[in-house]
């Protein structure tokens, strides 16, 4: 990474949660990372929909480099019921991130979008050139519709101002430190939970859907090590999924099981079939990737969940749920 007076400042928005805190834990076990500062942000440092509350930030620490993880995050079920506000405040967040970062000269933006906001009509796998061709499911209108623009910000802020802004897209998401709320949770942080609590009341452990819905899902460790790598060597507007191979996609079942035996959970495991689904299936294509980091390894899912699980154990008193 280039130097500005001789200090490199790296800031990552939404440093305290599941992404952010992998980022931190990378940045904190790798020497390779010492040669620059690294702050990491939460909502306590200032509230990101706020212009005033964001300048005051980029005053304060003076970014070279940002990755902007910030966002109103949420399940299929949160989406559903709050696409205004999952619209809204991503918007603001976005656009107040992105010009306090063309105004205090940040060299690299790296921001976040997500596969779930590809169109729901469309051909599979899914690649980067594929964002804005039809409309996303309608589920999760809102949270698409204010990632979307981000990527459209991106080459705006290119086109005129020779910003270097990029995203990434990561699939699913899991391990430590996640949202483990039943009701507004991810899917794989729930069933941690639903587990969890069959597991200590003797109940059967209920997952919501049929468990046929594919996914491909991405341990947050991995993730960090990737965006990092796009932080200091990708160097193109364009988007990049970071995601795990096609031939890794798993069922929403397989996840389930996986999390049955990572908790040691004997009981019965039902399914639920009137709850939504969502999605059949958004199969991301990490050709991009795989292409540039060809040595990359994965966790394996199993080993994966078993220390977000262990995780959620070790701290549950305390998590977000
Ligand atoms: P979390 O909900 O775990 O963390 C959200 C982070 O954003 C927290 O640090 C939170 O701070 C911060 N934040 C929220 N609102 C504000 C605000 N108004 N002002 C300042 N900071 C705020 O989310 P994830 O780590 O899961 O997601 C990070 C990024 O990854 C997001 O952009 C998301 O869209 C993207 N993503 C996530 C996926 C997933 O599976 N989880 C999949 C694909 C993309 P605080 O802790 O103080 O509340």
């Amino acid at each position: 990474m280039s130097e500005t007076n001789g200090k490199v400042v790296c800031m990552v928005t939404g440093g305290s949660g599941l992404y952010g805190m992998a980022i931190r834990a990378h940045v904190d076990s790798s020497a390779e990372e010492k040669d620059a500062t690294w702050v990491f942000l939460s909502s306590k440092d200032g509230d990101l929909r706020d212009r005033k509350a964001t300048e005051a930030i980029f005053e304060r620490v003076r970014p070279t480099h940002v990755i902007h993880l910030a966002a109103m995050v949420g399940g299929l079920f949160a989406n559903m019921s709050k696409k205004v506000e999952f619209y809204r405040e991503n918007m603001l967040m976005n656009d107040n991130v992105m010009e306090c970062c063309r105004i205090y000269k940040v060299q690299k933006l790296v921001s976040c979008l997500s596969t779930c906001i590809f169109p729901d009509k469309t051909t599979y796998p899914i690649d980067e050139t594929m964002i804005h061709d039809g409309a996303p499911h309608l589920s999760n209108e809102g949270y698409a519709y204010a990632k979307r623009m981000i990527d459209v910000m991106n080459r705006c802020y290119k086109d005129e101002y020779g910003c270097n802004f990029t995203s990434v897209i990561p699939t699913n998401i899991y391990g430590p430190h996640d949202n483990y709320s039943i009701q507004g949770g991810h899917v794989v942080p729930g069933l941690i939970h639903k587990c969890y609590l069959a597991k200590k009341n003797g109940t059967p452990f209920e997952v919501w859907g049929t468990g046929s819905p594919l996914r491909q899902f991405i341990y947050s460790g991995d993730l960090a090590a990737l965006t990092v790598w796009v932080l200091r060597s990708y160097d193109s507007t364009d988007p990049i999924i970071l995601s795990v191979p096609e031939e890794k996609e798993v069922t929403i079942k397989d996840v389930a099981l996986m999390i049955r035996d990572a908790m040691e959970f004997k009981g019965e495991v039902k399914f639920l079939t009137d709850k939504a689904d969502g999605q059949y299936k958004k199969t991301a294509s990490n050709e991009k990737l795989a292409g540039l980091r060809p040595d990359f390894q994965f966790t394996p899912m199993a080993e994966g969940l078993k220390k977000a699980c262990d995780w959620f154990c070790a701290n549950y008193e305390t998590c977000r749920k």
